[in-house]
């Protein structure tokens, strides 16, 4: 039995990783893929303090990665499929092996909505990008355009006003789902054009987005739009949602619209199980404070465990089967 199970390896679960490896608790990081998360699609990270020179998604995760292992913590790559979280002894089920642990850490993140267009997945980080806090300042001049209609989508398009010389939102209907007082100051910002009742079908470029094709859905037009002579590139920023990945936990922990109620401390409403990063209802979510959640919560892990009695006898009497909500 582990002290601490960490599910996912982004920044939060090695952060996690780390902090409980240097407390000398027994830990496992179970990562379904890669480690990293989201990160690892981020070409240049200039917001993490610290990562001054050529630092990447992949880069900074490889040192978090190494970091952690150094510590003694333990990865597996396996895939939770089920999971019983409320007994003093939790149990993750995962597609090759069962593991057991006295607290449980969810890091497993959230991701976002892709468009699903052909370049969409090769041009990500090279002129396409799911988020204007990391990118915005690399389109300092350029033009850029942003795609949904939601808060998310305008919101981030008045922001990048602020580097980008010309921001074009496109909608596919021709009324916004933002809330008014959003749209109101979208409508006044002069650097805000909107491209409505259209969705992008293509993004082209070779090895840097060149071009995008977009569809009228009214009229069934296409129009090929070109970067700037000049510029050679363009920014395209999608905001179409974005989806925690909490699926496996739905029913079995506290969520508001998919993502998981934590208090300050990153307590779930189940002793001993933790949430760590953009898996958790929070207002800003980067890398500095997916790792500060994972910091906390395996700090908060080992109180946890110091303050329960894991002895053989106390596990034997019952202890071990308790209901353990808080
Ligand atoms: P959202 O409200 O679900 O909006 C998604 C937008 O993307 C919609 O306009 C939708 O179009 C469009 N869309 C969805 N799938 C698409 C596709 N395949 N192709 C093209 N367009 C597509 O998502 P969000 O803006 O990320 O917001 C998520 C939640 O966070 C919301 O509850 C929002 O209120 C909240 N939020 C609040 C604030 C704030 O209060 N300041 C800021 C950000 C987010 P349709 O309109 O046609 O469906």
């Amino acid at each position: 039995m582990y002290d601490v199970i960490i599910i996912g390896a982004g920044p939060a679960g090695l952060s996690a990783g780390l902090y409980a490896g240097r407390d000398k608790l027994s830990t496992l990081i179970i990562e379904k893929a890669k480690d990293g998360g989201q990160i690892v699609i981020t070409a240049e990270i200039e917001n993490y303090p610290g990562s001054i020179l050529e630092e990447s998604g992949p880069t900074l995760i490889n040192r978090m990665s190494a970091q952690a292992t150094k510590f003694g913590v333990e990865k597996v790559i396996d895939t939770v499929v089920d999971m019983e979280l409320e007994g003093k002894i939790k149990i993750i089920r995962c597609k090759k092996e069962t593991y057991e642990a006295k607290t449980v850490i969810i890091a497993a993140g959230a991701s976002p909505v892709l468009i699903g267009c052909p370049g969409e997945k090769e041009l990500t980080g090279k002129g396409v990008s799911y988020c204007a806090t990391c990118d915005a300042a690399f389109f300092e001049d350029f033009e850029v355009y942003v795609v949904g209609g939601g808060d998310s989508a305008v919101e981030e398009a008045i922001y990048l006003t602020k580097f980008a010389r010309k921001v074009t939102l496109i909608h596919r209907r021709n009324e916004l789902r933002a809330a008014k007082s959003i749209q109101e100051k979208a409508f006044r910002n002069p650097k805000v054009n909107f491209m409505w009742d259209t969705v992008v079908r293509e993004l082209r470029g070779d090895g840097i987005l060149e071009s995008m094709v977009v569809e009228n859905v009214k009229t069934g037009e296409r129009l090929e739009i070109v970067a700037d002579e000049n510029d050679g590139t363009f920014g395209v920023f999608v905001f179409i949602g974005f989806k925690p990945a909490s699926d496996i936990f739905q029913g079995k922990i506290d969520m508001q619209d998919g993502y998981i109620i934590t208090d300050d401390n990153m307590n779930t409403n189940i002793k001993g199980v933790f949430a760590a990063g953009d898996i958790r209802v929070k207002s800003l979510r980067q890398v500095i404070t997916a790792a500060a959640d994972g910091a906390i919560a395996a700090v908060q892990a080992g109180r946890y465990i110091e303050d329960n009695d894991y002895s053989f006898t106390n596990l034997l009497v019952g202890g071990g089967l308790e209901n353990d909500t808080m």
